[in-house]
């Protein structure tokens, strides 16, 4: 896949851009006002494979949040600012990797200043977060609705705030929550500058629609090489975003690990495949093996038609069969089937 080149950024050790392998991001959810609990949860992020991490800071008193997860994780931070450039500067002081923020909704021209400046002295990129929810209503008039157009020329205008004081460590966003037109829109941007792109549909929904939209814009983007870091948002525990923004990098072979095939099962299938396959699924999350795994319900068909995969179960009649190239290697008891795949692994 060839890859649309953009500047390379640092967030907090962790590159954006230049051909970087595509981060992974998030954000936490429990109340700015609960320090242990955001800090639990960072963890609880850390562990699942969050790469950098957001957090809201809504007022002075949540800036005590950077240190603390910063003293309790390695994720680079990104602090969430909307409004107040005070706050921007606080983050900086407070060792923050990267600031969220629209530079046109902070104000007067010195406040724009003094984010840039302070974010160059630190190194401290800012990525532009536009939505279709919160577009300019200047820019809403003149193309008539949150178009691609429209969430383009907002981010490229907020940007060209920065670029007056010669900052240029910029991430760009332009979320919407129709797809078509945020892939479109991320397609405008990446044609028109090489600003590094954090991909998203925003407000994408509950845990199986949020994931159906992001597949196909984050998806759709990436099989293009357009974009760099991406945050799958879900109405959700967000450790379930970044399971899904895994799977959305491994079904693209963006990101190594377990590729599981398995069939859909019909009138020759006599195990139960579906309980299987979910077992199978569950005990190579973790496993980080280049390897295609299948899991076939039948044995007629199962290892013929499931070739390409580097080892793979096939079930029935109480006797399972492991294959490694389509070519059976072991017959198994049926209650033995999922251990002996896991041995074979294992062994791989
Ligand atoms: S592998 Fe066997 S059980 Fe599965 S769909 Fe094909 S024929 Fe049916």
């Amino acid at each position: 896949m060839n890859r649309k080149l953009t500047r390379k950024l640092n967030v907090g050790g962790v590159a954006i851009g230049g051909g970087s392998p595509i981060s992974i991001q998030s954000m936490l959810n429990v109340p700015a006002a609960d320090v242990v609990g955001n800090v639990r949860q960072a963890r609880e992020l850390e562990t699942a494979g969050c790469e950098i991490l957001r957090v809201a800071i809504p007022n002075r008193q949540s800036v005590r949040l950077i240190p603390a997860i910063k003293e309790a994780t390695t994720i680079p931070l990104v602090a969430d600012i909307h409004f107040d450039y005070r706050l921007a500067l606080d983050s900086v002081a407070a060792g923050i990797d990267k600031i969220r923020i629209n530079p046109g909704n902070i104000g007067s021209d010195d406040r724009v200043k003094a984010v840039a400046d302070a974010c160059r002295l630190h190194g401290v990129p800012i990525r532009i977060g536009v939505n279709s929810g919160s577009l300019e209503k200047e820019i809403l008039a003149k193309h008539g609705g949150p178009t691609a157009e429209a969430l383009c020329e907002s981010a490229m205008y907020h940007a060209s705030l920065l670029e007056k004081y010669d900052f240029n460590d910029i991430v760009l966003s332009m979320k919407s929550s129709r797809v078509d037109a945020m892939i479109e829109a991320y397609e405008l941007a990446s044609q028109v500058c090489d600003y590094p792109l954090h991909l998203g549909v925003t407000e994408a929904g509950t845990e199986r629609m949020g994931l159906i939209k992001s597949a196909i814009g984050i998806g759709s983007l990436l099989q293009r090489g357009v974009g760099d870091t991406i945050r799958v948002s879900l109405t959700a525990d967000p450790v379930r975003e970044i399971a899904a923004a895994m799977d959305i990098l491994r079904a693209l072979n963006l990101r190594s690990g377990v590729q599981m095939v398995s069939c859909p099962t019909c009138g020759r299938t006599n195990i139960d495949l579906i309980a299987i396959a979910d077992e199978v699924e569950r005990r190579l999350a973790c496993c980080k093996k280049p390897i295609t795994v299948a899991v076939m319900g039948c044995a007629v068909n199962g290892p013929g038609e499931a070739r390409e995969a580097d080892i793979g179960i096939a079930g029935g009649n109480g006797v399972g069969l492991i294959f490694r190239k389509g070519e059976i290697v072991r017959r198994v008891p049926e209650d033995r089937l999922v251990d002996s795949l896991m041995e074979e692994i294992e062994s791989l």
